[in-house]
């Protein structure tokens, strides 16, 4: 049994870049810790239509994690940066995660990582899959605390399946996600993927800890996205998100590997 730490901007972000992998690796028997930089307070939802109360969504990461087979959930503790042009003050009571220094962040991943006995940390690619300002910063701290603690990183990036493929290719990923204004003009390029996780028997899991982040269902871009995922044949759905992909760092072989243990 391995401890494997996956490090997340937002709550349904375990879903959408590792959820069959984090679902594959907890019914091999190793212990799997989901730690969320943000509550994610500013969501998929135009913030307009938030509920006041929004820190349901660290509820519906939980229940999403218990779907995954997750054993532990954790929360950094920084506020949400949103994506819009906009970068919003912080809240009286937390920073936003962009402004958290790097130092601070990584700090903190990194006690987690040490606490835990992390044998691998799972973190984002450059452009923290999509471009949000959130996932590039998750990027950052990712690299940083691989730094401090020499823990074995990978990175994960957009699923290589044709449709995702071609939907990037077209400018059109993370305008689904985000909207026509995403605000961020970060570079979505195909980087050599090292390890490739098919969702196989596990695209039912991801699809279930999706639906789990009800508050995101229905509204906005990504909402709508979301709404049609979650009603999709199971086949379809794991023929749409997945394989899930990771880069690891210096690793120059040419051979993809199928398991990440
Ligand atoms: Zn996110």
């Amino acid at each position: 049994m391995q401890t494997v730490v996956s490090f997340h901007a937002h709550p349904d972000d375990e879903v959408l870049l590792t959820g069959g992998t984090l679902a594959r690796l907890a019914a091999a028997g190793n212990r799997v810790v989901v730690v969320v930089a943000t509550d994610g307070s500013l969501g998929l939802t135009p913030v307009r239509e938030l509920a006041p109360e929004s820190s349901s969504r660290l509820g519906e990461l939980g229940q999403s994690a218990a779907i995954l087979g997750v054993a532990e959930v954790m929360y950094l503790g920084y506020a949400d940066s949103g994506h819009g042009p906009l970068l919003y003050p912080d809240p009286a009571d937390r920073q936003r995660f962009v402004r958290a220094e790097l130092a601070e962040a990584a700090g903190k991943l990194a006690a987690i990582v040490r606490d835990v006995g992390a044998d691998l940390l799972l973190s984002y690619d450059e452009a923290g899959g999509y471009g949000h300002r959130d996932h590039v910063r998750v990027y950052e701290v990712g690299r940083r605390t691989a730094e401090l603690t020499g823990v074995r990183l990978l990175e994960a990036t957009l699923p290589p399946s044709p449709a995702i493929r071609l939907l990037t290719r077209l400018g059109i990923t993370r305008r689904l996600l985000l909207g026509p204004d995403s605000g961020t003009r970060r570079a979505i390029r195909p980087r050599a993927i090292t390890h490739r996780i098919v969702l196989g028997r596990y695209a039912q899991q991801k699809q279930k800890a999706l639906a789990a982040h009800r508050s995101q269902i229905g509204l906005g871009w990504g909402g709508r996205v979301f709404w049609i995922l979650i009603r999709l044949p199971v086949p379809v759905f794991g023929w749409l998100v997945g394989p899930e992909a990771y880069i690891e760092p210096g690793n120059d072989s040419s051979v993809v590997a199928d398991q990440l243990l």
